[in-house]
């Protein structure tokens, strides 16, 4: 993660800045306002403002006139119960607002979750940075032979250095490209003044896709624990894994009793269908259950095996 010295000094400044207000604020959570916390060897997440705590969800549950809290206990049982039984409006009330900074083949990915506010750098407006998501060599894994959405085992030697010489090169080279077309300098005057640069809006198309862009998004945290459902899950590409693994650390200091009911009830619970139950309660009942027979196919019985730790 790179930032430029004016950059840390804008995030210092937000960070000492000091305003008053009534609303509940988190202390656990102000404590990490504006500071990026990193992701990937580019990547950056920060979170940027926050409405709402655990109490927001329990006001608004009760729709009350004051803080309508009771003792922690019973709040904290009011709040699992509610992700227990999915009812998610309340926690609705509570939002969030990240700033991201992702390689745009994640973005890509993570702007299928169409229920939250994006605005996305503008890279006709603005000139993107000259850098490029390599993967570490731990994550340069060949193609899956069963699963043809996964990694199979890590690539070694000479196969990873020409992989990553190949991504390295490509992508600085259709960067200096773009840098030629644009014809511009840092201070957006032409680098060679006896030819026109090419529109920001049409250099940038023959970047690669691991170039980095940047957005602001935000949530409510019905919907940001929907996202981290799908993205941190462990069937997720391990590179937008990682940016939901840092937003979970976020809403943990955010909403902390929150968090650990959806860590309970939605990322550490397995779903069940009717045919699976039956089968899990004919070997609690003694019987010795077969795939053949069970009702299940090969890969669902696979999936069963696998949440019981057979
Ligand atoms: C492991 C994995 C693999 C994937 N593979 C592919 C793939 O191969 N190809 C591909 O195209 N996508 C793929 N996706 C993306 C996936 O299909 C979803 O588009 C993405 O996860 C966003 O989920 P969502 O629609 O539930 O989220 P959101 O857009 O945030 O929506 C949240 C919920 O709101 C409701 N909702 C939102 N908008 C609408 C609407 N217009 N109509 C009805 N209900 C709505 C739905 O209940 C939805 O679940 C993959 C996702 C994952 C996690």
């Amino acid at each position: 993660m790179s930032l430029t010295d004016a950059q840390k000094a804008e995030i210092e400044a937000a960070r000492a800045a000091r305003a008053e207000t009534r609303r509940p604020t988190v202390a656990g959570l102000e404590e990490i306002l504006f500071q990026p916390s990193q992701v990937l060897d580019h990547g950056f997440i920060r979170v940027i403002d926050y409405m709402g705590d655990d109490n927001a969800i329990v006001q608004a549950a009760r729709v009350s006139y004051g803080r309508g809290t009771r003792r922690v206990s019973e709040d904290a049982g009011l709040i699992r119960y509610l992700i227990r039984h999915r009812h998610s409006t309340p926690f609705e009330m509570c939002e969030i607002k990240f700033h991201v900074k992702l390689p745009i083949f994640v973005a890509r990915q993570w702007i299928r979750h169409r229920t939250a506010n994006v605005n996305e750098y503008s890279a006709r407006y603005s000139i993107l940075d000259r850098e490029f998501y390599i993967p570490a060599p731990a994550q340069l894994a060949a193609q899956s032979a069963v699963n043809r959405q996964g990694r199979g085992a890590v690539l070694e030697g000479a196969d990873a250095a020409r992989v990553l010489n190949m991504l390295r090169t490509d992508a600085m080279q259709t960067y200096d490209h773009y840098a030629e077309m644009l014809n511009e300098d840092a201070d957006g005057n032409p680098r060679d003044p006896d030819r026109p640069g090419l529109a920001r809006e049409l250099a940038r198309m023959n970047l690669t896709l691991n170039t980095y862009t940047q957005w602001y998004w935000k949530t409510d945290l019905h919907n940001l624990f929907h996202f981290l459902s799908l993205r941190a899950d462990a069937h997720a590409q391990y590179e937008i894994r990682v940016y939901a693994d840092a937003m979970i650390a976020a809403t943990r200091a955010w909403v902390p009793i929150a968090c650990q009911a959806f860590e309970d009830y939605r990322m550490g619970a397995v779903s069940l269908s009717a045919q699976m139950l039956t089968v899990v309660k004919r070997v609690l009942a003694g019987e010795a259950v077969e795939q053949p027979g069970s009702g299940l196919s090969k890969r669902e019985w696979t999936e069963l095996m696998a949440a019981l730790g057979k």
